[in-house]
C-alpha cells in the first residue's frame, strides 16, 4: 500500500482577492498538485503551464464547472472537490435568500433608514408566502434535497423537482413529484435552482423560459450564475414578467457596481455565499489537502470528481 507523502513544498497565493492568471500560470509549472477554488479557471492554458507532472487538481468546492476536466481525465489528472461538507450550509442560506426575497427583508429594511417607514399599513411590503404555494427545484441531489427537506415545514401544496434521472427514494422522503423543465415553469411560484452548472443548463432560464413562467413566480439561484441568461432575467424583472429573484451567484462574479441588476427593487443579490459558514469553510479547506496527499500518494481521495 502507498502512503502519502511526508514533505510537500507549498507555494501559497496570500491574499483574499484571486490569484491572478498571469501569476497562476507562471506558478502552477512543475507542481505535483494544484490547490484551487471556483475563481480559477483550469483549462488547457493552465494544465500545458503545469507540465505532464501535475497529478492532481483539487477544487474547494463542490461545483467543478471551472475545470476543464474532460482534459484533466485525458491527462490522467485526478480532479478532488468538497461534496457534502457544505450541503447544509448552503441549503440554509437557499432557505435564507429565499425568505428574504419573498417577504422583501432588504426593500423593508430600507425603508427603515431612509424614511420610507412611514406607519403600519395593511398592504405595505406585503410579500408571496411559500405556505400553499408550488415549488419547484431544478436539480434535487445533495443540495436540492436539503432544501426541500427545510421548505416542507413551511407547508407548500407541493413540491416539484427536475433532474435527468428519477430520485423516487429521496423524493419520498419530501413529498415531491418529478416534473419536466417546462411543467416546472408554467406550474411553480417560486423555482429554486440548485443543478450543476453544465452544457445543458447553461442559461437554461433564457427569455423562452421567463415566458413560461407565472408572473407571480420567484426565482432563487444559488447554483451557478451561467444556469440564468442574465439579461433575459433583468428583462423579465423589470416588466414584471416574473416578481422577483433571489441570486447568490450571478455571472460576473463579483457583479459590476453599474450593473442594471443592482437597480431593481425585486431582486435580493448576495456575493456567492453559499457554503460560508466557518466550519463549512474550515472542513472544505482540510478536505481540499487530503484530497492532494491521498492523490500524491496514490491512495483513494476522500472525494474525487468520477471522470
Ligand atoms: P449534486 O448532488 O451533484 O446535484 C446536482 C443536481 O443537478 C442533480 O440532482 C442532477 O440530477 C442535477 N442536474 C444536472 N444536470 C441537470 C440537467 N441537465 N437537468 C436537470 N437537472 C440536472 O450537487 P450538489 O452538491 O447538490 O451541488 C449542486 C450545485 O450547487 C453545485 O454544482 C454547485 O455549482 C452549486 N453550489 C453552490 C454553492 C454556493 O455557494 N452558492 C455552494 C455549493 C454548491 P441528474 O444528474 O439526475 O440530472
Amino acid at each position: 500500500m502507498s502512503s502519502q507523502p511526508k514533505v510537500c513544498q507549498v507555494t501559497t497565493w496570500h491574499e483574499t482577492n484571486p490569484v491572478p492568471r498571469s501569476e497562476l500560470i507562471r506558478e502552477v509549472a512543475g507542481k505535483d498538485a494544484l490547490y484551487c477554488a471556483l475563481t480559477d479557471k483550469v483549462d488547457k492554458e493552465v494544465l500545458d503551464s503545469a507540465g505532464p507532472q501535475l497529478k492532481c487538481v483539487a477544487t474547494i468546492s463542490v461545483g467543478y464547472d471551472h475545470i476543464d476536466v474532460e482534459e484533466c481525465r485525458k491527462r490522467g489528472i485526478r480532479v478532488g472537490f468538497t461534496p457534502d461538507v457544505l450541503t447544509d450550509a448552503t441549503a440554509e442560506l437557499t432557505l435564507a435568500l429565499l425568505l428574504a426575497t419573498n417577504r422583501r427583508l432588504f426593500e423593508a429594511n430600507k425603508q427603515v433608514y431612509n424614511g420610507g417607514w412611514k406607519s403600519w399599513a395593511p398592504m405595505w411590503m406585503c410579500g408571496q408566502g411559500l405556505k400553499g404555494s408550488r415549488v419547484g427545484l431544478l436539480g434535487f441531489g445533495r443540495i436540492g434535497q436539503e432544501i426541500a427537506a427545510r421548505i416542507v415545514p413551511f407547508k407548500p401544496t407541493e413540491i416539484t423537482y427536475t433532474t435527468r434521472s428519477l430520485r423516487t427514494k429521496e423524493a419520498a422522503a419530501v413529498n415531491a413529484r418529478h416534473v419536466d423543465f417546462d411543467e416546472m415553469l408554467r406550474e411553480s411560484d417560486f423555482i429554486v435552482v440548485c443543478c450543476a452548472l453544465t452544457p445543458e443548463t447553461k442559461e437554461i432560464f433564457n427569455a423562452a423560459a421567463f415566458q413560461k413562467m407565472k408572473p407571480n413566480c420567484i426565482l432563487i439561484n444559488t447554483a451557478r450564475g451561467g444556469v440564468v441568461d442574465q439579461k433575459a432575467l433583468y428583462e423579465a424583472l423589470k416588466t414584471k414578467r416574473i416578481l422577483a429573484a433571489g441570486l447568490d451567484v450571478t455571472t460576473p462574479e463579483p457583479l459590476p457596481l453599474d450593473d442594471p441588476l443592482l437597480k431593481l427593487d425585486n431582486v435580493v443579490i448576495l456575493p456567492h455565499i453559499g457554503s460560508a459558514d466557518i466550519e463549512t469553510r474550515k472542513e472544505m479547506s482540510r478536505i481540499t489537502a487530503r484530497n492532494i496527499l491521498a492523490a500524491l500518494a496514490g491512495d483513494k481521495m476522500e472525494a474525487e470528481v468520477k471522470l
